[in-house]
């Protein structure tokens, strides 16, 4: 299936946009590698999605290298107002929800696909980090800010619009293909 079946598959799922992603824009930054440490999700060394667990931005870089071709995913959110938190946490919820499910309907299909979201993997209630192996490694996916991706520079580069105007919130993913 090329990427326009895909994009028709995510947005019967419920993505709000899906556009071609060309592997050639995506810089993996250190400084936005960098801004995991200051830990204000909370998620980092706690999950194998996040730094340190997911790899150095050197072992991100081979692991994109390997990819010919991608898309990219998103879900925007109508808010109440700027502080609607809610809204924002349950546009997050319906991203990652589809997320998933296109995650596992590419698996399902045989694709060789790197899948890379909003947020930490959150495939399993607790994470084995550090203690196990990951259970689900074809399942698990790290966050686009973990491998160094500026959002708002991914969707610019490929024709993806970022801000949607007051009161909104979009979420971005993306998966590439091997
Ligand atoms: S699949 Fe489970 S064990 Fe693996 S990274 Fe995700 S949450 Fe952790």
């Amino acid at each position: 299936m090329n990427w326009e079946d895909w994009g028709q598959i995510g947005k019967e799922i419920g993505f709000s946009h899906v556009v071609p992603l060309e592997v050639k824009t995506l810089r993996l930054l250190p400084e936005v590698r960098q801004m995991c440490q200051s830990n204000s999700c909370r998620m980092y060394g706690k999950n194998w999605s996040c730094p340190p667990g997911c790899g150095t931005l050197e072992e991100c870089r081979e692991r994109i290298a390997a990819c010919s071709s991608g898309i990219l995913v998103q879900t925007v959110g109508q808010l109440e107002d700027e502080m609607d938190g809610e809204g924002m946490m349950e546009t997050e919820a319906r991203h990652k929800e589809s997320f998933q499910k296109l995650h596992d309907r590419l698996l399902l299909a045989g694709e060789d696909v790197l899948a890379i979201g909003a947020g930490c993997c959150t495939r399993c209630k607790a994470c084995t980090y550090p203690d196990a192996p990951c259970r689900f490694p074809k399942k698990c996916f790290a966050s686009m800010e973990a491998y160094g991706m500026l959002v708002t520079e991914v969707c610019r580069d490929n024709g993806l619009q970022y801000y949607y105007g007051p009161a909104t919130i979009a979420y971005t993913s993306c998966f590439l293909f091997r």
